[in-house]
């Protein structure tokens, strides 16, 4: 009976959802109404001269549009430990670091209850639109997370990254006991002091229950490779540990051992079995559903940043559906995945018109340059105008605006997403890029979406020598005159010059914005430079991200190093083994 009463009532949350998304304009308005009713008081929105008015209209009027920048003075003194209301009604106790990869540092963003009654509401909503599909059993979840280490602000706040302050709250399990998806491991696996020790321990508990898992996830689907690619250096260790009942020397904090102990009996049927299963692999093929013959579907965030790992897991997972998990920030939520059949490549994200007030910058009309108004004399660039959540077209980009519980109002996340269609009135997105131009040295404008695609392009030369590009990132040069792109490759073995050289032109070429061709056929942008590293580099940049305190479970490549990120820079040019010019132009 106590059983049945904790399993999520999935009817509820979708009927919830559906009266939700058909009245999305007045629950919008409602939404920020709460918001503003909540944190009226706040110094931040007392100075606005709001006056205790809560509609759309005025709230637009007196609140300007603002980005992290504009906030950190607040933010930082929030973290300091100021005791008045200062960006919100009730005072702010945890601070969540964003994962920080674009800009090179963590980011503190305020976080509150209300911010982990969203993430638990968009759980809740995705699940109940996935288990319709692809219905999980009473198991287990075999989920590659992780907390970073929480330290504590000069004001006394605990910081730690979101997903962090998430896991670590008590209605976390609760909530995953309740959609049937609990973690296999123990608390001291996820919560451990160092994530290569936690992440072995997470396989062997995957191992040791592999008739009981269910699905394979991690936060974003780069958890997932990193994980299984570890496994392919690992499996011979953890076949040992399971046939003799004790865990592997290496492994040397006491909270592992101790939790670790109480599930390791020696058992060498087991050992063999995953033994044999991993020797008749070819080239880890297939090698999830394998290990875990009862697994139902693999789930992180596998959008965006995270397209490019899709062929790696593909190929762990074999026909497995890859469903990818929803959307938002530490700064908050937007959107659950409420079409789970649907390839990642195609997800989208239907908004949940009640767990914030969106709004939504046009960027066709607003892309190329501001709308510029005279003004006694002098050119103004006029603020972009957004429209309302329920006001967005079918097929236009936007660039998405949060106004959240947790005392950011107005702000712009810098990301960008296009409009595929309605659920009910509320819009599904699709995200596109984040906003931010990461190549551009005069009039060329590329983003990380079109990096992506011509790393594609430029990596299908190498699938044909079945090599593989395990990941990328790239830099701007203006050391040469003229500056040029610089791509950085870590490749799976050893590929010939001719090939590299060939993926070189490639990649100059798959740069298809005008901006950039024309600039190359003038030489007004220097020919492309691919430089291929040795194999590891990349995780040394994850360890080097790990040490800043992000956690692996927010992890994103930087897909563009900065000049401000001088020892991302440093790790990846001290480890370029071979370099090429393109003679595409
Ligand atoms: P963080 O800064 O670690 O909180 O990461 C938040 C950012 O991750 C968002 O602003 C997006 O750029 C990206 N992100 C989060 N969810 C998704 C998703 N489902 N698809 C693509 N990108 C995402």
């Amino acid at each position: 009976m106590l059983k049945k009463m904790e399993i999520l009532d999935v009817d509820k949350v979708i009927e919830e959802f559906e009266a939700m998304t058909k009245d999305a304009e007045n629950v919008q308005r409602e939404t920020l109404k709460k918001i503003l009713e909540e944190n009226g008081c706040s110094e931040y929105l007392q100075n606005l001269g709001l006056n205790g008015r809560t509609d759309p209209e005025s709230f637009k009027a007196c609140v300007p549009l603002v980005t992290h920048k504009d906030l950190e003075p607040y933010i930082q003194r929030i973290a300091d430990g100021a005791s008045s209301s200062i960006l919100t009604g009730k005072p702010i106790t945890t601070i969540s670091l964003s994962s920080g990869t674009t800009q090179g540092k963590p980011k503190f963003v305020p976080f509150n209850d209300e911010l982990m009654e969203t993430t638990l509401q968009i759980y809740r909503t995705s699940y109940a639109f996935r288990n319709r599909e692809f219905p999980i059993e009473n198991g287990k979840a075999l989920q590659f997370i992780y907390s970073s280490k929480q330290s504590e602000t000069k004001g006394g706040l605990i910081a730690g990254t979101a997903t962090t302050n998430v896991f670590r709250n008590s209605q976390f399990k609760n909530a995953m006991i309740a959609m049937q998806s609990q973690c296999c491991s123990p608390d001291e696996v996820i919560f451990g002091p160092d994530f290569h020790q936690s992440l072995y321990c997470h396989l062997l508990c995957g191992l040791i229950f592999r008739e009981e898992i269910q699905l394979v996830s991690s936060t974003f689907a780069h958890g997932i490779v990193h994980a299984f690619r570890t496994f392919e250096q690992v499996w011979e260790e953890l076949c040992a540990d399971i046939r003799e009942g004790v865990l592997t020397s290496r492994i040397s904090f006491p909270s592992y051992r101790s939790a670790m102990a109480k599930l390791l009996k020696p058992n060498p049927e087991l050992a063999d079995l995953i033994h044999k299963k991993c020797s008749e692999l070819s080239n880890w093929y297939g090698l999830i559903p394998e290990l875990f013959p009862n697994v139902k579907y693999m789930y992180g965030i596998m959008t965006g940043s995270m397209e490019p790992y899709l062929k790696k897991l593909r190929h762990y997972a074999r026909d497995l559906p890859l469903i990818s998990a929803d959307y938002g920030s530490s700064e908050g939520w937007i959107g659950a995945n409420i079409n789970p059949t649907l390839p990642p490549e195609s997800a989208t994200y239907a908004v949940l018109p009640n767990i914030g007030y969106f709004e939504f910058i046009p960027l066709k009309e607003n892309a190329e340059e501001h709308v510029e108004v005279k003004v006694n004399d002098s050119f103004l660039s006029m603020e972009p105008k957004p429209v309302g959540l329920t006001e967005v077209k079918v097929g236009e980009e936007y660039e998405i605006i949060i106004t959240s519980f947790a005392g950011l109002y107005r702000y712009r996340l810098g990301d960008v997403v296009k409009v595929t269609g309605f659920h009910n009135s509320s819009p599904e997105l699709k995200f596109v890029c984040r906003r931010n131009l990461i190549l551009t040295i005069n009039i060329d404008k590329n983003t990380e979406k079109d990096l992506q695609l011509a790393v594609e392009q430029a990596a299908k030369l190498n699938a044909e020598e079945k090599l593989e590009v395990l990941d990328f990132s790239s830099h701007v040069d203006l050391s040469t005159d003229p500056g040029h792109y610089v791509i950085f490759w870590e490749i799976n073995g050893e590929v010939g010059d001719e090939v590299l050289k060939e993926c070189c032109n490639c990649l100059d070429r798959s740069f298809v914005d005008a901006g950039y061709v024309s600039s190359r056929k003038v030489n007004a942008i220097g020919p492309l430079e691919l430089r291929v590293v040795r194999r590891g580099t990349f995780q040394k940049i994850l360890d080097h991200y790990l040490g800043l305190g992000a956690a692996l479970s927010q992890f994103k490549t930087p897909r563009c190093v900065g000049p401000t990120n001088n020892k991302v820079l440093q790790i990846l040019c001290e480890n370029v083994t071979k370099s090429y010019f393109s003679t595409a132009f």
